[in-house]
């Protein structure tokens, strides 16, 4: 097969993984620059041009947008699902998935554990809104952080009001979300492919820390979920409509609570925790599924 890696950076470890695995499996694949792309959007044959030439002939495509780019990068995989290449993660997917609120909701809807969570534009009332949500500690985040920036614990009402304030001054969009204490500064990562859960990892935050992200010294170890933290993994990605996804859950007394579905979830902490080939079984799942014209939006969302 002929696949295209969307990525900015070749020398990126899951990019660099999911060349390898590919390459190994006999397909021609190649790394293209989303940023790079361009196209004409209203030619009845559509393309996309790169450094100065047609994309022809891929059978797959892999996105790997980063949230900085996620504007124009799924502009682009929305591009090659008109021209009926099959994209592992679709667009409108990605699209979901990047907007926490939205996902939140989507995965509220079909009663998925969440953390209490609420959010507002004015900060009129929030004093009443703090009130809803159960009251201090409380997390508050940044719609469009990721990487664990623009995630803060607020011990006390009055904190939760001030950092509320401050982020609203600054027109920023957050969440207020319940704190899950006795995760102890530890979450799961289930890292899916297609309907399995194919590796998980459990991070824990640095001394002092609550969040457990690895961009923010957190570390990582091998662990088996239950059989309710692999369904709830399974039917999170599902619901985003994503075929490769990072789930990320608390252990929270009320059951596993999803944090977050990520569509371009790193393979560097997961391989390693876990040691299984998780580039390899992304390939695999192309190799299964991928066939021209097999995109259950076409480009259309
Ligand atoms: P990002 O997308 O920036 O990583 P997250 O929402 O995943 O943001 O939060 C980062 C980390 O902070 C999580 O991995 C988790 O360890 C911790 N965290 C986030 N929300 C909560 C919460 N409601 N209760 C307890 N810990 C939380």
């Amino acid at each position: 097969m002929k696949i295209g890696i969307l990525s900015r950076n070749q020398l990126l470890y899951s990019t660099n993984r999911l060349v390898e695995a590919a390459q190994e499996r006999g397909h021609e694949v190649r790394v293209i620059d989303p940023l790079l792309c361009y196209m004409n959007i209203t030619s009845h044959h559509p393309s996309v041009n790169y450094k100065g030439e047609p994309l022809e002939g891929y059978n797959a495509i892999i996105p790997r947008i980063g949230a900085s780019i996620t504007f124009y990068g799924t502009a682009v995989v929305r591009q090659f699902e008109m021209m009926g290449t099959y994209s592992v993660n679709e667009s409108v997917a990605i699209t979901r998935s990047r907007d926490k609120l939205r996902s939140v909701q989507l995965l509220a809807r079909k009663g998925i554990g969440l953390p209490v969570t609420g959010f507002a534009h004015s900060t009129k009332y929030t004093n009443d809104l703090i009130k809803l949500v159960g009251g201090a500690p409380l997390v508050i985040k940044m719609l469009e952080g990721t990487q664990g920036i623009g995630v803060v614990l607020a011990e006390t009402n009055n904190a939760a009001e001030s950092v509320i304030e401050a982020f609203r001054g600054l027109k920023t969009n957050i969440l207020v979300q319940e704190f899950i204490r006795e995760a102890g500064a530890k979450d799961i990562r289930c890292l899916v492919v297609g309907n399995k859960v194919v590796a998980s990892m459990m991070r824990t935050g640095k001394e002092g820390e609550f969040r457990s992200n690895l961009h923010r010294g957190g570390t990582s170890q091998p662990i088996r979920i239950t059989p309710e933290e692999r369904s709830t993994a399974l039917r999170s990605a599902k619901i985003m409509g994503l075929n490769v996804a990072g789930v990320d859950i608390l252990r929270s007394n009320h059951g596993p609570v999803v944090m977050e579905v990520n569509s371009s979830p790193g393979l560097d902490g997961i391989e390693k925790a876990s040691k299984k080939d998780v580039a390899g079984m992304i390939i695999e799942f192309i190799e299964k599924n991928a066939r021209q014209g097999k995109t259950s939006t076409r480009g259309r969302g």
